[in-house]
């Protein structure tokens, strides 16, 4: 399985820093952010090192994404204050990725809390632009 040695993740994976860990199996592990933006933020990540999700094999992607489901599911059922969630995935240093080992956040949110999201669009572009980019996109689909 690939590892690396400056990576915290991994680190906490082979049991070499603490970690308050919800779940793990052969694929995957689950444990609680250690910066919450809200009580009851976790992450999960692939047991193997990868940095970015488009080096991620689909299986190992498919997975992460069922346990972030139960403990989304778990979350609710718990005595955690869940009013909604964020599975959020950083992707890069331009969309906010501090550690580069692959992760799913599942952050509990609560109204009035303080995570902040500024999602500002560019222009509605024409449906003529909108066709030609889905066009483009579905051109480099692996199916
Ligand atoms: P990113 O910005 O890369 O999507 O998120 C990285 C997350 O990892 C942050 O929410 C941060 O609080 C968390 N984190 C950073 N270092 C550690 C650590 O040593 N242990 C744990 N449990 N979480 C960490
Ligand atoms: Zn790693």
């Amino acid at each position: 399985m690939t590892s690396s040695l400056d990576c915290i993740f991994c680190k906490i994976i082979h049991r070499e820093l603490p970690a308050s860990i919800v779940y793990e199996d052969d694929i995957a592990m689950a444990f609680m952010d250690i910066r919450p933006i809200n009580k009851g933020h976790v992450l999960v990540v692939p047991k193997a090192h990868y940095a970015y999700l488009h080096e991620l094999d689909e299986v190992t992607g498919a997975h992460l994404f069922k346990i972030a489901m139960r403990i989304d599911r778990a979350l609710r059922a718990s005595d955690v204050r869940v009013e909604g969630t964020n599975i959020l995935q950083n992707n890069g240093r331009v969309a906010f990725q501090e550690v580069f080992h692959v992760h799913l956040h599942i952050i509990p949110r609560l109204r009035g809390d303080q995570m902040r999201l500024v999602l500002r669009t560019v222009p509605t572009p024409k449906r003529s632009e909108l066709d030609a980019t889905a066009a483009e996109i579905a051109r480099h689909l692996e199916m």
